[in-house]
């Protein structure tokens, strides 16, 4: 039978990993580029990831946006042109979740970061396994430059979850400019007493350098001007991490959060104007098109672009509450919520000679594959958890054979910690999502809305109806099956895997008495 992501059958391997399609032709293209890449270069690859934050799907120009929008991105739009890039990677919706579940492989019901972790916070990633600690035990170098943000905590710090350096600060942009920027907040910058409250918070107001195991030192107090300079800082410190990995036999992880976009932006100085919006998110992003270009140029300069698998993706969908600090999607809704415009983001991966260029693909890519992807092409799949649920897949045939297909069947959507609705093929099955009347709020806010519950399932054709606006269900009943054993044999994991949580609670509205 001709394979179909609706019709074929996935594979379970072992009890606590996802099923998977599994594609013979694909798998056999994808060894034969492994062992052709290794007689070439006699060693594993490097993995670098870049992830953005709050970056729209449709920001970059290879993506539609780009110069049609007001930010042009040349830089990151050739990266795409040489290789692959994804129109079905998806994130979760806000920061934390999409982090943790981009290191652990396991969707946020899982690792327990339901929403980010905020003002000092305590919980985050402490108890999990990265993909930073097990590439480091197949001998790896690993490193993390720029944003955490899964938690601040000593122990969830990266330098105690697998890197073996740390260079950036531990939480999210806005802590460091909400309490100091007077437009935006005069009734806390110019109140001594608000602005003491919040300097006596439990959280960092610098950014750090830490090295493995050991306590962070802070390196600058994060003000305005310093954060206008975070990127070319954090930029500078991977450049100079891959210009030192050059003369080492060892591989390694770089991975690489920005600070932009995230609202608000204070682009440094010489990119203020630079985009034709002449907007500080614009100008962001024209900056940020500038740090993949320095990356990808220091790679080659050190001849090690042939050597290196590079991802470029976004945390989440655009953050419209912030709007205009936020830019575009094509989808419905936004950040905080599992309509498309919240979860669906870009997604380029390239490794020149490796991954075949100008290829484009709507096959399902999701976050949690990150781990057992890059365990895969590292020849470390062994290492894999065996005592928790991982709900990433190898998707290394799909990156590698030329024309390869998705080995995921199902993308399943969780909205903090209530279960959503599942992706299959070109169909989205809702049982649960935000508001997102534009009553709730000045805009199409993903964080304004209720979680609202369908009497009865909503079903949404992604091609003919990417806006998610005419419910499709009473004419496409043929295919309800293939949804509910999606969402039963995922929901059935939990019985055997309890879900965590490591973030508290909101307080009940009425105190218990
Ligand atoms: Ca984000």
């Amino acid at each position: 039978m001709p394979f179909d992501p609706i019709a074929s059958p996935t594979v379970r391997t072992t009890p606590n990993l996802e099923p998977a399609f599994v594609h013979e032709a694909d798998r056999e293209a994808a060894r034969a580029r492994i062992a052709e890449y290794t007689a070439r270069r006699g060693k594993r690859p490097n993995f670098l990831v870049v992830l953005m934050d709050d970056v729209g799907w449709g920001d970059f120009g290879c993506y539609g946006g780009g110069v049609a929008v007001g930010a042009p991105t040349p830089n990151i739009d050739r990266l795409a042109r040489q290789g692959l890039l994804l129109t079905s990677c998806y994130s979760e919706p806000s920061c934390s979740p999409s982090r943790a579940t981009l290191l652990t492989g396991r969707v946020p019901n899982r690792h327990g970061l339901h929403r980010p972790p905020m003002y000092g916070e305590p919980g985050g990633l402490q108890g999990e396994i990265t993909i930073a600690e097990l590439l480091s035990n197949a001998g790896y170098v690993t490193q993390a430059v720029g944003k955490w943000h899964v938690g601040e905590n000593l122990a969830s710090q990266p330098q105690n979850v697998g890197f073996d350096d740390f260079y950036g600060f531990l939480s999210v942009s806005d802590m460091y400019s909400e309490w100091r920027d007077p437009h935006f907040f005069p009734e806390m910058v110019y109140s001594e007493a608000r602005t003491e409250w919040i300097k006596n918070m439990p959280f960092n107001k610098c950014f750090v350098h830490a090295t493995r195991g050991g306590e962070p030192e802070n390196v600058e107090e994060v003000t305005i001007p310093v954060l206008s300079l975070l990127d070319d800082k954090w930029c500078t410190y991977s450049q100079q991490f891959i210009q030192r990995m050059a003369g080492e036999a060892k591989p390694w992880l770089l991975y690489h959060g920005t600070r932009g976009a995230h609202f608000d932006n204070y682009p440094k100085e010489e990119f203020l104007g630079a985009s034709p919006a002449k907007h500080p998110y614009k100008d962001t992003l024209v900056e940020l098109d500038d740090v993949v270009r320095r990356l990808v140029d220091t790679l080659r300069e050190t001849d090690q672009l042939e050597d290196t698998l590079i991802f470029i993706s976004s945390d989440n969908g655009p953050h419209m509450e912030t709007w205009p600090d936020a830019a575009y999607t094509p989808f419905r809704c936004a950040k905080g919520s599992t309509w498309e415009g919240g979860v669906r983001v870009p997604g380029i991966f390239a490794w020149p000679g490796v991954i075949e260029a100008d290829r484009q693909s709507d096959g399902l890519f999701d976050f949690n594959d990150i781990l057992p992807t890059f365990l895969g092409l590292a020849g470390a799949s062994a290492s894999i958890p065996t005592d928790r649920y991982i709900d990433g897949v190898d998707q290394s045939s799909f990156l590698l054979a030329p024309g390869g297909l998705s080995n995921r069947k199902y993308h399943y959507y969780w909205l903090v910690d209530t279960f959503s609705g599942v992706r299959t093929g070109e169909y989205k099955f809702l049982l649960n999502a935000t508001s997102d009347d534009p009553g709730d709020a000045a805009g199409p806010g993903g964080f304004t809305g209720v979680t609202q519950h369908f009497t009865y399932a909503r079903l949404y054709n992604l091609y003919l109806d990417p806006k998610e606006t005419h419910n499709y269900m009473t004419r496409k009943l043929a295919y309800i099956e293939a949804f509910q054993a999606g969402v039963r044999n995922h929901l059935a994991t939990f019985r055997v895997y309890p879900p965590k949580r490591v973030l508290g609670q909101p307080p009940p509205a009425v105190p218990a008495s």
